[in-house]
């Protein structure tokens, strides 16, 4: 099988389930038992919570264990807005956000939240013009990913951030679900950032919404007070010690693996521009982990189906919007044609992808255009 859909996820390490199975079998307590076992667990947990802040240079109290990055996304951004009403109603998030961020927006409409969007430009990215241009007195958060899922824009973050702050009472949030560990994130300009373990080679179940210190959040699950009381419920320990394992053993691959991925990239995108009616969506300077492109000749789905029977795992769009609209309103908002919008698949590579195997996808794609792509 080659496997071209890291952006929706990844294989678990092998370090990292052998962490997770000896906490399973050893570790079991509950971190907030007094006794011996629940004190063991608390400590290794605390050990992991402080590895990982370190590794962020952030402070241990500022990384707050979730359940998966749409739960970091909802906490980030609602418990943020009902936390701040006080200070203003206006909230900026881009148009291309994972559901997870425009959900949550829309949510807060009901509690008298205004929410602009920002439309990304034709590179695909929000830029700090932009923000400035409708950040008001009253604009309490902005939300922008890092890097889209979609077509692997970066968004200027650093820049965007200086633009923020210059309203103090706004904060800004940042989902680098498909940045972390691939490129570096700028934390220290981030007051509200999310990461998912699944993305990295961690397990599912697993992610942080990293928190400045200053900033206040009302929380949406009521219960003990596990998490600084943000995230009620008995923690899910062994995966959140699993994490700063995860996390560091995709730190120290970073640069390598990115060195890997972007040769495999460059030469999928010299190899399918000689395909005739192909398109290469993906802007050179985007995140050489995801390679959006279309065929003139195939839908995406018949061509994700036929590439599935080749052994070859690509998506169609975003896995999250996968059972929505049939084509993908990233592209469309960057003015590329509803053909296009329609044709598209992102291939999203990882640590263990080959040169090879890109050959194979070439040869793959050739051969399904020829048996099943429309005349042009
Ligand atoms: N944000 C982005 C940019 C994503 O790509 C995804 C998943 O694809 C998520 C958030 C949600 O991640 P999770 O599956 O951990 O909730």
């Amino acid at each position: 099988m080659i496997y071209f859909d890291h952006s929706s996820t990844t294989s678990v390490r092998p370090e990292v389930r052998r962490v997770y199975s000896q906490m399973l079998e050893n570790q079991y307590g509950n971190a907030d038992s007094l006794h011996t076992l629940g004190r063991n667990v608390h400590q290794l947990m605390e050990k992991s919570r402080e590895n990982i802040a370190n590794m962020l240079k952030v402070l241990p109290s500022e990384i707050i264990f979730t359940g998966c990055a749409s739960e970091s996304n909802s906490l980030a951004i609602i418990g943020y807005a009902l936390a701040n009403k006080h200070r203003g109603n206006h909230i900026l998030v881009s148009n291309v956000e994972h559901p997870s961020v425009t959900n949550s927006v829309e949510f807060l409409k009901q509690f008298g939240f205004e929410i602009e969007y920002l439309p990304i430009n034709e590179r695909g990215i929000i830029t700090p013009e932009l923000v400035q241009s409708r950040m008001r007195k009253d604009t309490i958060l902005v939300s922008t990913m890092h890097v889209n899922n979609e077509m692997g824009a970066i968004n200027p973050i650093q820049e965007i951030s200086k633009v923020v702050h210059r309203n103090p009472t706004c904060a800004y949030h940042v989902d680098c679900v498909q940045s972390f560990t691939k490129i570096d994130v700028p934390f220290h300009c981030i007051d509200l950032a999310t990461i998912s373990a699944h993305k990295i080679h961690g397990l599912k179940g697993s992610a942080l919404l990293m928190k400045k210190k200053n900033i206040q959040l009302m929380p949406l699950i009521q219960g003990g007070q596990q998490e600084q009381g943000l995230r009620g419920g008995t923690e899910n320990a062994p995966a959140n010690i699993a994490l700063a394992k995860t996390i560091r053993l995709a730190l120290e691959e970073q640069a390598v693996v990115y060195d890997k991925v972007s040769k495999i990239n460059q030469y999928l995108r010299e190899e399918i521009s000689k395909i005739p009616g192909s398109h290469i969506n993906s802007k050179e300077e985007a995140l050489p982990y995801i390679l959006n492109i279309s065929f003139d000749a195939i839908t995406s789905e018949v061509l994700l189906n036929a590439l599935d029977q080749k052994g070859i795992c690509v998506s169609a769009k975003s896995t999250c919007s996968s059972h929505q609209r049939n084509y993908s309103s990233t592209l469309v908002a960057m003015g590329y044609s509803e053909k296009i919008a329609t044709h598209m698949i992102r291939l999203s590579f990882g640590k263990d992808n080959t040169m090879k195997e890109a050959q194979t996808f070439i040869e793959a794609c050739k051969e399904i255009i020829n048996n099943y792509g429309l005349s042009l």
